[in-house]
């Protein structure tokens, strides 16, 4: 029931405090999954975006933080069906893990009391293909290093051919690159993990299927 009149609010509404603080990490996880149900069915609803932007001027109390490549065919907010003041969204090529990632995270949840975190990657990732092939170009070589040795790790076991032509491989790289992302999240981040023991907030993996629209999340990321 709470679960069916906040998806209503967040619909029409901003979230306030008294919204945010009401939901456990479990119900938000709902709702980021209901929100996605409604964006791959074409269920989108208009929003009052000019009133939502006057409204949330004076705070925010976003309920999820999601960690997202920079592909511009993920438009993160719509896949989730969330509009200003919803969720935060920290996007980056391969949606890798550093220090200023894991600073806006710790933000998100620690200071501002998001409750979920999502490390997203998606089908076609031009970032992990672009790993794979071991490009080198400017500081591009250094933000594919981060996904390098997940390209290794991922070929361990792997029979078929190790390239981006591969979408088999390619796959198995970007499931791998989450994993190993929320692995990092959990490994550099004290904060988190204590959060994240202490149930207060879900980390979970997800991954973006761009036939369908569909995130498919887990929250115990097996990889293939
Ligand atoms: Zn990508």
């Amino acid at each position: 029931m709470k679960r069916n009149i906040l998806k209503k609010l967040l619909g029409s509404s901003v979230l306030t405090a008294e919204q945010q603080a009401a939901l456990s990490p479990g119900e938000v996880l709902e709702l980021l999954k209901e929100g996605n149900k409604d964006f791959a069915e074409d269920h989108l609803t208009v929003r009052n975006n000019s009133q939502r932007v006057r409204d949330a001027a004076i705070g925010q109390y976003p309920i999820a933080v999601v960690l997202s490549c920079l592909d511009s065919r993920v438009p993160v907010e719509d896949i989730f069906h969330r509009g200003i003041g919803d969720i935060f969204v920290a996007r980056v090529a391969g949606n890798i893990v550093n220090e200023d990632i894991l600073g806006s995270l710790e933000y998100a949840c620690k200071i501002s009391g998001a409750k979920v975190i999502v490390v997203m990657g998606h089908e076609y990732c031009g970032a992990i293909q672009s790993a794979i092939d071991n490009v080198k170009l400017g500081n591009i070589t250094a933000l594919l290093a981060k996904i390098r040795p997940v390209v290794e790790v991922a070929s361990v076991g792997f029979t078929g051919e190790k390239t981006s032509a591969n979408p088999a491989f390619v796959e198995r790289v970007c499931r791998h690159n989450v994993a190993y992302s929320i692995e990092h999240i959990r490994q550099r981040s004290p904060i988190l993990r204590e959060m994240e023991k202490a149930h207060q907030i879900l980390i979970v993996g997800g991954i973006y299927d761009m036939k369908t629209g569909l995130v498919h999340f887990s929250t115990n990321f097996i990889v293939n």
